[in-house]
Parts: C-alpha cells; structure tokens; sequence
C-alpha cells in the first residue's frame, strides 16, 4: 500500500486542516517532553508565533535509563490538549503502548518512537484507528525495514502514515546519530507517503540543528520536527539538542528562504 508504484501521486495528510505532503510543507517544533503546563503553552505560543504549523511534546517517554524522567503520561496530555486549544496547533505525541490508545483520542497525530518501529502488534492496533501517524524510523533500521512497518499500520486500514527520519546508529559518535538524508529522495522514489526530518535527534547537538534542517528542506522534505524548549539547559530531557525560542525562530527565516511553510 506504501508503493508509489500502485499509488503514483504523493500523499497528502490532513491533520486538522493542515496538510503535509504533496506540497504542502509541515514544521512540527516543540519540547521532548511536557513538563509544566507554563512550559508547554509558553513554547507552543513561540513555535506558532515562528510559524510552526503542529506542536509536539512528548508524554510517555522511551527513556534509555529507567531512572530517566520518564514524562507525565496521562497528565502531560491533558497539557498539550490545554496548548492545543490555546494557539489552535494540531498536537503530535508519542505512544508507547497500545492500551494507551484511549487516552490518544484527542491528539492529533501519533507518534511511533525509532524504539516501537518494529513494535508490531502496536503497529496493527494503529492500524486500526484513522489517526495520522508519525513512523519514526529506527535507530538500526533499512528504508525497507520502516517501510515494512509502514505498510503493517496501512494495511490494517489506516492509510495516513508520515514517514520520519531521526538519524541512525553508525561508528560515530561525535553526533548523536547519523542523518541519512539520502532516504529522502529514496523515500520520494519509493513510496507516495510524506517524509519528515527531525535534526534534533538526528545530531543531538543544538547547533547543528539549523543546517541540517536546511539541508533536508533543500533535500526535498516534506517536513521538519525541531526540539524547542524556553529553558535548554533545565530541560528535563534532550536539553543539548533543544532550540531556544528564538533559535527556532532564526531557524524558520531560514527554512522559509527555501521553502514555503504551510
Ligand atoms: C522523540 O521524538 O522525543 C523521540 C524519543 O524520538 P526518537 O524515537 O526518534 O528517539
Ligand atoms: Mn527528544
């Protein structure tokens, strides 16, 4: 169902109005995690205000260490419902489990973490829903493999997947992952489904984000997901890779330049 073979005209998500895909070019900025409800409305009114068009904020979270803040679960999404109806951006969060889903009906576009890419039985009960979702692609995943995944949520009958890139796992370590922005004209080649790039957790390293998020506009994308966060260095998690508001703001000048943001 994902093959631009049988679908040759890209796909265009709706996410409550906004599109993205097939032109239209989404930016979806906002904080790893949701921490206070002052932290969420305060960085959502800034990213829409730099013209982002959805918000993110991560309520469960897949952290490495279990001693790790792991987010405010059913809490931080009543936050990012509250930002929502405060600035009107669709929201986008991650979900972990598949029991959780009732609690996801509010939320906008769902998001499948690099870490539950292969999660499958969670992939088949998204399947299930008519949510947009945003497929991350794992942290040692081929573009055949996120495919694959992809085509587990379509072919349960949920057809509104976003594909995104976060970077992979290679032998260097100086940034965090690797962005493979090649999979971008791969993806394009291969499938009618959108591609989104997310450079914060690709380099993990917030002056690198800018570049890169030029790069893969330039590259073709169909959309970006940048980390912002009003205070980086509190941030109780990917805090180095986060953008200050007004970094994220010099940052859509930029992207603009290249590309229109709708
Ligand atoms: C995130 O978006 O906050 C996240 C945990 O991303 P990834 O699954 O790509 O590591
Ligand atoms: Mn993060």
């Amino acid at each position: 169902k994902a093959n631009r073979k049988f679908h040759p005209e890209d796909s265009v998500i709706d996410v409550g109005g906004r599109k993205i895909g097939g032109g239209s070019f989404a930016v979806i900025a906002g904080p790893c995690s949701v921490e206070t409800e002052e932290q969420i409305i305060e960085v959502a009114k800034a990213v829409k205000a730099s013209g982002a068009t959805m918000l993110r904020g991560g309520a469960f979270k897949p952290r490495t260490s279990p001693y790790d803040f792991q987010g405010l679960k059913a809490e931080g999404l009543k936050l990012l419902l509250e930002a929502k109806r405060e600035t009107g951006l669709p929201i986008v969060t991650e979900i972990m489990n598949q029991d959780h889903l009732d609690l996801f009906e509010d939320v906008d576009v769902i998001q499948v973490g690099a870490r539950n890419m292969q999660n499958f039985e969670l992939l088949k009960e998204l399947g299930r829903t008519d949510k947009p979702i945003l497929l991350k692609r794992g942290l040692a995943n081929t573009i055949k493999e996120l495919l694959m995944s992809a085509e587990y949520i379509m072919s349960g009958g949920n057809e509104n997947v976003i594909l995104c890139e976060r970077g992979i796992r290679t032998f260097e370590t100086y940034t965090r992952n690797t962005l493979d922005l090649s999979v971008i004209p791969v993806l394009h080649n291969l499938t009618h489904l959108p591609v989104v790039v997310d450079p914060s957790h690709a380099t993990g390293h917030s002056d690198l984000v800018e570049p890169m998020a030029m790069a893969a506009t330039a590259g073709g994308a169909d959309g970006l997901m940048i980390e912002v966060h009003n205070n980086p260095p509190m941030a109780l998690c990917d805090g180095a890779q986060s953008l200050t508001p007004l970094q994220f703001d010099e940052t859509m000048k930029k992207v603009r330049r290249i590309r229109e943001v709708v």
